[in-house]
């Protein structure tokens, strides 16, 4: 089964994803994740990504797809979060499914919104060991600035300030939006209310997946 999941920064993808590869036995593929390890690791890739990233762009295409589509070809499922984000990256993604014989079963909404997304952002704090997220309002650490699951100290990401999180809002608003008509066009799209707690929203996404 391979599963898209589309939504705003900050939507709740990310751990709506790490949920659903527990649950399903899926790989969970974020390419924001994948740059941020090659930024840390100083890769030829990450040096090329970082100064798009902080300033709240998309990274080139040319970096995106070909990365991300061998990944995909990899795996015998797969849950996306954060790639297609644009028109191209899309079509890129519906060819290889068509040429490699695969489906893409469903595709999944999680609807939030700008006022709840800039919260949520501005509070976030990331572990950069296991990618479990918090925030400091309203889903803080045990311990301040620490991961509860492995002891890391948490990091506040460079692109989580309050005038990074607008610009990705207006990427997300230009070029990743049109993305949910091009499903509505290419076989539908599940809108999954976002403001809820994180079990509910699991357990609706869970819920649809076995019905459909
Ligand atoms: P995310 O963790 O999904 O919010 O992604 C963090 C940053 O990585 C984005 O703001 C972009 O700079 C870059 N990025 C992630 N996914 C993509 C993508 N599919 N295409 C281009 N850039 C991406």
């Amino acid at each position: 089964m391979n599963i898209l999941l589309l939504g705003a920064p900050g939507a709740g993808k990310g751990t709506q994803a790490k949920l659903l590869e527990k649950r399903l036995g899926l790989k969970h593929i974020a390419p924001g994740d994948i740059l941020r390890d090659e930024v840390k690791n100083e890769t030829e890739l990450g040096i090329k990504a970082k100064s798009y990233m902080d300033g709240g762009n998309l990274v080139p295409d040319s970096l995106i797809i070909d990365m991300m589509i061998k990944r995909i070809d990899k795996e015998n499922g797969v849950i996306l979060d954060g790639f297609p984000r644009n028109i191209a990256q899309a079509e890129a993604l519906t060819e290889y499914f068509r040429d490699s014989g695969k489906t893409l079963d469903h595709v999944i909404k999680i609807s939030v919104s700008e006022d709840e997304i800039i919260r949520r952002l501005s509070g976030r704090r990331v572990c950069p060991e296991c990618g479990a997220t918090y925030n400091i309002m309203f889903n803080p650490p045990q311990k301040e600035g620490i991961c509860d699951v492995d002891g890391t100290a948490l990091i506040h990401r460079k692109d989580d300030t309050e005038e990074t999180i607008h610009k990705r809002f207006s990427v997300f608003d230009e070029q990743t939006r049109p993305i949910i008509d091009y499903y509505q066009q290419h076989g539908g799209v599940e809108i999954v209310h976002g403001e809820r707690d994180v079990e509910d929203i699991f357990n609706g996404i869970l819920q649809y997946i076995e019905e459909n």
